[in-house]
Order: C-alpha cells, then structure tokens, then sequence
C-alpha cells in the first residue's frame, strides 16, 4: 500500500513574512491528518523560514529547483548539499516551466535527478506532453522518454522517488486532465518502472499535476495508479490546499 504524498510548488509567490504565515495556516488546517505525506515547496529565501515554522516534523520541506555540481563558480545557484542543510526532503526537478522558460533538457534533468539522489533527498521528477504533442498523439513515447532519461542511472533509488505526472496543458490553464486520462499514464509510467527497477514499480509514488482543486481531487487521486499529487495555484491557499490533501486520504 503506497503512502498518499501531495506537494504544494508556491513557485515564485509569497515575501518571507507571507509564506511564514501560509505555512503556519497550512499546519494548522492540516493538525489531524496522519495519513498524507504533505511537502511544502516555497522559494528558495523562505525556505528556512518555513522550516522552522514546521518544525515539529509533520510537514515535509521541499525545494522546486537546484543545481547539480557539488560547489563552484555558478552565480545565483543552489547545490543540493546546501538544500540538505535546510532539511529539505524533496526536490522538484523537470518541472515544465523550468524545461520551456530555462532550457532544461532531459539530460539537465536527470544530473539534477542524480545529485538530489547522491545527496540523500528524494526527487519529485516531472513529466508531461504539450497539447500538441497530445494532439499529435505522441503522448505516451514522450513520457516514456521523459521518465526512461530523468530516471537513468539511478534505478536503486527509484523505490523512494516521486514522478509527477503534469501534462502541460493542464498547468495553470484551469484544464484539467479527466480522471481516466490521468490513470492512463500513471498505468504506463509504472508499468515502465517496473521494467526498469522491478518491485520499485509498485513502491514509487507517482503524482498527478495540473490545475487540481478541492472540487476534482478525490476523482483523480482515486484512480489505482494515482498517489496524490502536486499542486500549484491551489497550493497558496490553505483552505484549498487543506482540502486536497484530505481527498488522498
Ligand atoms: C504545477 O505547476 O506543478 C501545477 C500543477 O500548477 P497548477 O496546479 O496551478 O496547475
């Protein structure tokens, strides 16, 4: 039985002050429920704040980027070394944003992959088609290749790791994938694990991302290959983000 997981991505929302408050709130909503794994994700600058208002271990710390050298000269970068400092236990990689506005590819997404790996933390990789990708009926070969690349070379630790589903389309548009659309291709992203890593098919949490709301959550975490999910816009409001976790239960 896999463990529900939902992550709030707070992308670049929310003054230190403003995500110290939204956490606290989060916290509060969220004091009685045990059975979901729940990961804040704010920026980088409220990072250690946030972590200190959660403190008392409930709520996990995620990170929405890094960069993958140990140290160096890279100007305005983060390595994963200093989010493991932070108490970060997640990290979102390959999130579509970063792939079409900072020119991530595949292979920049999996050295990201294999340095939150090699520092201890866990990934949430991302994958999803445009809809013209859909449209051109490529989605499954370009998933496939998404996750066959991000996930390349650390196999052994694909047990612990996240895949976020997010079709691009459906990613702060307001479009939502329909339940059965979203099953599809959780069914064949574990089925794809499960060639490549075995028993780690069935332990992986795969997450799906895209305009998720209080109203659509519980149809789409009910699908048998849905294990929560990975929220945006829904994830700056606590009210909202409160009930999307409570429909993973
Ligand atoms: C996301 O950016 O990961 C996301 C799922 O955004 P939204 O929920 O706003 O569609």
């Amino acid at each position: 039985m896999r463990r529900p997981i939902v992550a709030g991505n707070w992308k670049m929302h929310r003054t230190l002050g403003e995500a110290t408050e939204l956490a606290g709130e989060i916290d509060r909503a969220l004091a009685a429920v045990a059975e979901v794994d729940v990961v804040l994700c704010p920026p980088f600058t409220a990072l250690e704040a946030v972590r200190r208002r959660i403190a008392d271990g409930r709520l996990r710390l995620g990170a929405q980027n890094l960069h993958w050298p140990t140290e160096g000269a890279f100007t305005g970068e983060i390595s994963a070394a200093m989010l493991g400092d932070l108490d970060c236990s997640f990290v979102i990689v390959g999130h579509s944003e970063r792939r079409a506005q900072f020119g991530e590819t595949d292979r920049v997404v999996n050295r990201k992959v294999r340095a939150v790996v090699a520092a201890g933390m866990k990934p949430i990789l991302c994958v999803g088609e445009t809809q013209e990708q859909r449209d051109d009926g490529c989605t499954e070969k370009v998933v496939r290749e998404q996750v066959s690349r991000g996930v390349d070379g650390v196999e052994d630790a694909l047990i612990d790791a996240v895949i976020a589903y997010e079709p691009v389309w459906a990613i702060g548009t307001g479009r939502t994938a329909s339940a059965a659309q979203v099953q599809e291709v959780h069914g064949l992203i574990r089925e794809q694990i499960r060639g490549i890593a075995g028993n780690a098919g069935d332990a992986l949490r795969i997450q799906y991302g895209g305009s998720v709301k209080p109203e659509n959550a519980r149809e789409i975490f009910a699908q048998p290959d849905v294990d929560g999910g990975l929220i945006g816009g829904a994830s700056l409001d606590a009210a909202s983000f409160a009930a999307i976790v409570e429909a993973a239960i």
